[in-house]
């Protein structure tokens, strides 16, 4: 089959570029991942206990966006879900964001003071980042950001990405909001929600076009060459004329000629356990104590009904793919540097007309899942929009 397009990654950037091309202009495409299975971070899949779990982290699909929610709804039914998060301080379990439930039960000898602050200060039902709360002058505003930066941000983020936070400029895997509320979700959005029967099985349906090829346990330098200086593409051996949707790591398309843009990764580990539930909520973090930062359990956030459960610990560590195969690109450490870096990256996509970059790793930032979709349907309707009928439109 000659592809009118090759893409790189069979994330649910791939995958949302691989269903649009085929679906709504109908081209032939090939899609091709270095994993044994698709879907990329958002995986999922029925451990040998029978329990669906995500196997790089939590994902919960959570969104503003009616087009994305719209979109995603033609391929899977789904379970509302709101998540919770909550943090293990000193054996107290409290609520993530940062609550007036979370005041009460770690500020005892404050919460009344802190409370009418806040109160009088903002808006009710206001979430707000504790960057702003840092810009109060009143002091027991003041004791609140202390306590929250020093018992739950501050070692949170050094556990996560093993350097100091000062340097971070972009902080993802932590919400650092705190809520004027009782609230205890931890997103806001309209739609919070998993895919009924997994997020796999919702990308299955999206590739079920027979103009989707799927080539898993391929690394993509082992069947397509880049000559970066004329600016070609090979494709076993042959030159390729059609279009190239990349979605892997933009350092590694350009072999690093700049350096590496640093990333830190997470070691997951998974327990089954002989008992209905194990812990009181999905998600637990753990600033302080432990090498793990966070324990999942899955049951509660798929809605699965079974007597055992499976837990998942996640141990956060460098990114060095050296170690194993399991180590991968988890977290980009954007400091000042680390940004500078990837838009010199950035700026030699613009020479590769032939190349659409898209996804997160190719633009070294966190994009949630509702972003990732929006951007390749926004990306592809600018470049195809022509071919398709005036009446669609
Ligand atoms: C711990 C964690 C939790 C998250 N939780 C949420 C959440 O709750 N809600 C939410 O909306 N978002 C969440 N996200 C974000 C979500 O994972 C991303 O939106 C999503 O993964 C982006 O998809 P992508 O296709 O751009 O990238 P990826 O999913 O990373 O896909 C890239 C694909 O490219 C492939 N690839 C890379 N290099 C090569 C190569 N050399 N050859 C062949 N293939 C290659 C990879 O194998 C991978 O399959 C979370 C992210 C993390 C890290």
């Amino acid at each position: 089959m000659e592809y009118d397009y090759i893409i790189v990654g069979a994330g649910i950037t791939g995958i949302t570029a691989a269903e649009q091309l085929a679906n709504v202009y109908d081209k032939k495409v090939l899609l091709i991942d270095k994993n044994d299975h698709i879907g990329g971070n958002c995986y999922d899949y029925y451990d040998e206990s029978g329990i669906l779990v995500h196997k790089y982290g939590p994902h919960i699909f959570h969104t503003n966006n009616e087009e994305v929610y719209s979109y995603l709804s033609l391929f899977t039914t789904w379970n509302v879900y709101n998540h919770k998060l909550v943090c293990n301080i000193n054996n107290t379990v409290i609520p993530v964001p940062f609550n007036l439930i979370s005041i009460d039960k770690t500020m005892q000898d404050d919460n009344q003071k802190i409370t009418t602050a806040l109160l009088t200060e903002y808006i009710v039902n206001d979430t707000l980042p504790l960057d702003k709360l840092k810009e109060s002058k009143n002091p027991d505003i003041q004791k609140l950001v202390s306590y929250v930066n020093e018992n739950i941000y501050t070692p949170y983020v050094k556990k996560i990405y093993g350097v100091d936070p000062e340097k971070i400029c972009e902080v993802d895997g932590v919400n650092i909001n705190i809520t004027i509320s009782y609230d205890c979700r931890y997103y806001q959005d309209k739609y919070q929600a998993v895919p009924s029967n997994g997020y796999t099985s919702m990308f299955e349906n999206m590739l079920s076009n027979h103009n989707i090829n799927i080539l898993l346990e391929h690394d993509y330098n082992d069947i397509i060459s880049i000559d970066l200086e004329n600016k070609k593409v090979y494709f076993n051996d042959e030159e390729y004329t059609g279009q190239l949707i990349f979605t892997g790591m933009i350092d590694e398309f350009f072999n690093y000629c700049y350096g590496k843009l640093p990333y830190r990764s997470i070691v997951y580990m998974n327990e089954t356990v002989d008992q209905i539930h194990f812990q009181e909520n999905a998600s637990i973090i753990y600033p302080n104590d432990y090498h793990f930062t966070e324990i999942t359990e899955y049951k509660y956030i798929t809605g699965q009904h079974a007597r055992n459960t499976t837990i998942q610990f996640a141990f956060p560590t460098d990114y060095n793919p050296k170690y194993d195969e399991t180590n991968i690109p988890y977290y980009p450490i954007i400091t000042e540097e680390n940004r500078e870096l990837f838009r010199k990256y950035e700026k030699l996509t613009e020479k590769f007309p032939q190349i659409t970059f898209m996804g997160r790793l190719c633009n070294y930032k966190h994009l949630n899942m509702d972003e990732a979709v929006q951007n390749v349907h926004d990306v592809l309707f600018r470049q195809l929009k022509h071919e398709i009928d005036e009446e669609y439109i």
